[in-house]
């Protein structure tokens, strides 16, 4: 059995300040869960705050992106050297938003992916299809197309500690969500391609959340679905109330 997973993609909101803050309220709100695997994942400049907050508490530390080399002359970058000694346990790799805003290919996401097993870092890897491509029915197709070049030359050992965000790009933001059921189609095929890489031992053990529009409202028909072990949330992870809402529902 799969433990579910709830991780809050804060995206580039809160200032380190406020995610101190946040973090010491939503660790009340949840001091009574059990059973669910809950992180938050801050913006770079929050994330030695955040873990100083979360300190002895059960919520772990995430970072939303990172460079692949451990250092060297890359301005404005942060390597996985950084993340480790901070104490993240996360990464968020391949998100839709470092794809189409800053250029992230799959040769450049499969180089972080292996950097962050490398650093012993978990990674949780973000596929998804645009509206154009659901509606030309290639949506398979090109999940398939993420996931294969994404893990090139990641070990069986290693995708024990994967984690993969199967998040619709049409349904980030938007209000719209998946149906559970179509989510539900594209988490098993996404699963059957991880049987191909890993054998069905690793695949069953590996992690699939949906993200896209998840609120507190749709994430119990969400998670009751065979192949969806929890949830990559965006909007509704910046307050304490739906996040909170959203981990007792899973
Ligand atoms: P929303 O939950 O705001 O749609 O964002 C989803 C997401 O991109 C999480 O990584």
């Amino acid at each position: 059995m799969r433990k579910p997973f709830i991780a809050g993609n804060w995206k580039m909101y809160k200032t380190p300040v406020e995610a101190a803050g946040f973090v010491r309220e939503l660790i009340d709100s949840l001091k009574d869960v059990n059973g669910v695997d809950v992180a938050v994942c801050p913006p770079f400049p929050a994330l030695w705050p955040v873990k100083e907050a979360l300190e002895g508490s059960n919520i772990a530390l995430g970072a939303q992106n990172m460079h692949f080399e451990k250092e060297g002359a890359f301005t404005g970058e942060v390597s996985p050297a950084m993340l480790q000694d901070i104490g993240v346990k996360y990464v968020i790799l391949g998100h839709s938003e470092r794809r189409a805003y800053f250029g992230e290919t799959d040769e450049l996401i499969n180089q972080k992916i292996k950097a962050a097993f490398t650093w012993g870092l978990n990674p949780i890897f973000c596929v998804g299809e645009t509206l154009e491509e659901r509606e030309r029915g290639i949506t398979k197709a090109v999940v398939e197309i993420q996931v294969l070049k994404g893990l090139a030359g990641v070990t069986a050992e290693q995708a024990e500690n994967l984690t993969i965000a199967y998040e619709p790009v049409w349904a980030i933001g938007t209000g719209k969500t998946a149906t559970p059921d179509d989510a539900q189609e594209v988490c098993r095929f996404i699963r059957e391609l991880l049987v191909k890489l890993f054998g069905r031992e690793i695949a069953d053990k590996v992690r699939i959340q949906y993200g896209g529009s998840v609120k507190p409202e749709n994430i119990k028909e969400l998670i009751a679905k065979p192949d969806i072990d929890g949830a990559l949330v965006g909007g509704a992870s910046l307050k304490v109330e739906s996040f909170t809402a959203i981990v007792k529902g899973s």
